[in-house]
């Protein structure tokens, strides 16, 4: 899609090239161990995983999608929640979060989120409780890989014995503010379980599908591992109606070696969000905050918010202007066909957002220089007259 472009949106390529020499090592070491599923690989990705999160337990799964399912479905088998039970879910969230929510059989319940932060709010939360009763957990999504943790969430989840299955797809690395409820303020660790996804563009990625579950239970933990895995709890004996979601030993390899760098590679995206936002200046673009906390978001993408009726034509202008962008998300969940039975009321903000956002390159393919450059040009848009 962006190849030729001055400036890509993302060539996964370059991203790994600095990772190279060391990712054909693992590649190697995996496949002359002979141990193509499971194994050791997989069981030190876990600990590390666990460790980097402040966490007890990480279980290394297929993906995140199924990372989410396998956790509500784990809530399910040891007696935590109910099937048709309401999950509030963000209504701006990739459809990836909804559909764990469906998939698990329990009851998405979309909820707007705040405009600025594009994350659910206390308040949202407490709303939706009121008016529905049947609400038994809560998914916040650290979109963008902002944190959508504070202390109101904090207290209000607890007040409303809520479970929280954070979506910490987009966030591995961000550090709260406020302590989770076990006492960890990292992202995936702030509730009773967390997904990771580990595809390819998430700021850790593997070089195919992983995704991980993070969670201070025991209990929990053991339940998704055996529900990846059949539902065995040993060989040849089944006890839940499970699935196979289990991780594969190469992508635990290529992780283990990228996880250590986290860090350094949220920081490089740090240092290109405050480039932008240091040059661009444009009546008609709103630029995300960038908060004196610093490691409360690690800018899985840079978005910016563009006046109602002029997205379409600034994303054409970059393009022209060799500038790779991208759209997350152009159409909310709700509005997706599949969902079309599923009824949610309106979602305001959700659409205003949809018909807004415009993501600038912010991966390692993106210089600190090419950032102010990408700046400039932005700040020479001119808009048509018509709308
Ligand atoms: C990527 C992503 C997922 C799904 O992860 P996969 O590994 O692609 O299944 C879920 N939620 C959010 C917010 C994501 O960005």
């Amino acid at each position: 899609m962006t190849s030729g472009m001055r400036y890509p949106f993302l060539d996964l390529r370059t991203v790994n090239e600095r990772y190279l020499a060391n990712l054909h090592e693992a590649a190697d070491r995996v496949i002359d161990s002979g141990r193509y599923i499971g194994g050791e690989e997989v069981e030190l990705f876990e600990q590390e995983l666990a460790e980097s999160c402040r966490a007890s337990d990480a279980v290394g799964v297929s993906n995140g999608l199924d990372a989410l399912r396998l956790i509500m479905t784990a809530w399910q088998e040891l007696g935590w929640i109910r099937r048709g039970d309401g999950v509030i879910v963000p209504g701006n969230t990739f459809i990836a979060s909804v559909l764990a929510v469906v998939h698990a059989g329990l009851r998405p319940v979309l909820t707007d989120p705040d405009y600025d932060t594009s994350c659910l709010t206390a308040e949202a939360i407490e709303k939706a409780c009121e008016k529905d009763s049947g609400i038994r957990a809560v998914m916040p999504v650290h979109l963008y890989g902002r944190v959508a943790w504070d202390a109101d969430i904090a207290e209000t989840v607890k007040r409303c014995k809520l479970l929280v299955i954070e979506d910490a797809a987009q966030s591995i690395g961000a550090i709260a503010t406020e302590p989770g409820l076990f006492g960890s303020r990292m992202a995936g660790a702030l509730g009773h379980a967390g997904a990771f996804s580990f595809y390819p563009t998430k700021n850790v990625g593997a070089l195919g599908d992983a995704g991980a579950v993070v969670t201070h239970s025991k209990e929990l933990a053991e339940s998704v591992r055996q529900l990846a895995n059949y539902g065995s709890d040993r060989r040849y004996h089944s006890i839940s109606i499970g699935f196979n979601c289990r991780m594969d030993p190469m992508q635990a390899a290529m992780l283990r070696l990228k996880l250590p760098d986290t860090r350094h590679a949220n920081a490089r995206r740090f240092e290109r969000a405050v480039a932008y936002n240091n040059v661009i200046r444009h009546p008609l673009i709103r630029k995300p905050a960038i908060s004196p906390q610093v490691t409360d978001c690690v800018w899985h993408q840079y978005v910016v918010r563009v006046t109602e009726g002029h997205r379409d034509e600034l994303q054409q202008y970059l393009t022209a202007n060799g500038v790779g962008t991208d759209i997350h998300y152009p159409i909310p969940p709700h509005s997706q066909p599949c969902f079309k039975e599923l009824a949610h009321g309106d979602l305001p903000v959700s659409e205003q957002l949809a018909s807004e956002v415009l993501s600038l390159p912010i991966s390692d393919c993106t210089s600190v220089a090419d950032a102010a450059a990408i700046g400039r040009i932005i700040n020479e848009f001119k808009a048509s007259e018509k709308k």
